[in-house]
């Protein structure tokens, strides 16, 4: 059960919520996001309606929900959330479409300046780029840890662009969120609980990838994880799942945007560049998935990706940024949103 707060509902009036539902023996998770408050509820649900939340002072609904995640379901909530990203405020929602592009990895200042550089040039809003790299062999490029976190708040200075960067380990969250606008997880943490829970407790919005093999409702699972710490701020990112397929390196599940938007109020996400892992297909994913309905990409670029120490292969270079710039600026109001730049 969830309990909607309206969108002037003071703290008192949430704590005392909470309270009634806390002394008739229940748990209550209050989850915010910039727009609303909700508090989910677990417990005795027949009790739960001898309650009166209804009744309560700055209380807008109380909803029965049958999925088993409550706090990011649509069901108490019909209109799309819009998270916004740093201090310039970068929304990601229903009426606009945004571009984050930048380095699959930070390897050095000039290598992510000069990237910064080719994504604002295609559009970009926001600056993806891994300090923290979670690597299937433990002798590949870990990533340059805070020192990439610093390179990329120098970027940041220098362009004014918001920074999207991954976490992987609960312990550095503080660490990577007093750096990060927006703290990525990746697909193969998409199931570590204890890292989504901590990051749903440090304050900044999350981009959370689907797992490769994780079904839509784990996802939504995983994101329920970080909504139930508190933190609503929550971005789903589809970056491609493990089939059979070996000729792309994941194979995008492109209708898992419109499943997840019915399912869900959270914005969606693609990584066309992960999902395909070959350059020539990103421009034609980025164009999918606008149509199918995405509230943006997430997208590699690398100034010389046959030197990149990470993913090279997929990263686009100057010479490919025309068509995806023209894609991100052209398609999106076909479909009723601002362009990428205007995000
Ligand atoms: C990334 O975006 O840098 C990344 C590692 O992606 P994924 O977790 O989707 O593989
Ligand atoms: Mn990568």
């Amino acid at each position: 059960m969830v309990v909607v707060m309206g969108t002037d509902a003071t703290s008192e009036q949430v704590d005392a919520v909470v309270a009634r539902v806390v002394d008739s023996g229940g748990d209550a998770f209050v989850s915010r996001g910039v727009s609303r408050t909700i508090i989910g509820l677990v417990g005795d649900v027949d009790q739960f309606h001898t309650l009166d939340l209804r009744g309560m002072p700055g209380v807008t609904d109380v909803v029965r929900i049958s999925a088993p995640y409550k706090l990011v379901s649509r069901q108490h909530h019909a209109q799309m959330t819009t998270v916004f990203v740093g201090d310039a405020r970068v929304p990601i929602g229903p009426d606009t479409f945004t571009l984050a592009a930048g380095p699959c990895a930070v390897e050095t200042p000039e290598q992510t300046l000069e990237a910064a550089h080719m994504a604002r040039a295609a559009g970009a809003t926001l600056l993806r780029g891994g300090a923290y790299k979670p690597r299937t062999s433990p002798y590949a490029f870990q990533g340059l840890g805070e020192a990439g976190l610093r390179i990329l708040a120098d970027v940041r200075l220098e362009t004014g662009l918001p920074i999207v960067t991954e976490v992987v380990d609960a312990h550095d969250v503080e660490l990577v969120a007093s750096y990060a606008d927006m703290l990525q997880i990746g697909t193969r943490n998409a199931q570590n609980f204890a890292l989504l829970q901590a990051a749903g407790e440090v304050g900044k919005p999350v981009l959370l990838k689907r797992g490769m093999t994780a079904t839509i409702e784990e996802w939504l699972m995983a994101a329920e994880y970080i909504a139930q710490r508190g933190n609503l701020d929550i971005v789903l990112c589809e970056r491609g799942i493990r089939t059979f397929e070996s000729a792309t390196r994941n194979t995008l599940d492109i209708s898992a945007v419109p499943v997840a938007h019915d399912l869900s109020h959270l914005p969606v996400m693609v990584d066309p560049s992960h999902s395909g892992g070959r350059r020539d297909l990103v421009v034609p994913l980025s164009k999918a998935a606008i149509a199918v309905g995405a509230d943006g990409l997430l997208v590699d670029v690398h100034p010389h990706p046959e030197a990149a120490l990470v993913d090279g292969p997929q990263a686009l270079v100057n010479g490919d940024l025309r068509a995806l710039a023209q894609a991100v600026r052209q398609l999106p109001p076909l479909f009723g949103r601002r362009p990428a730049d205007e995000a």
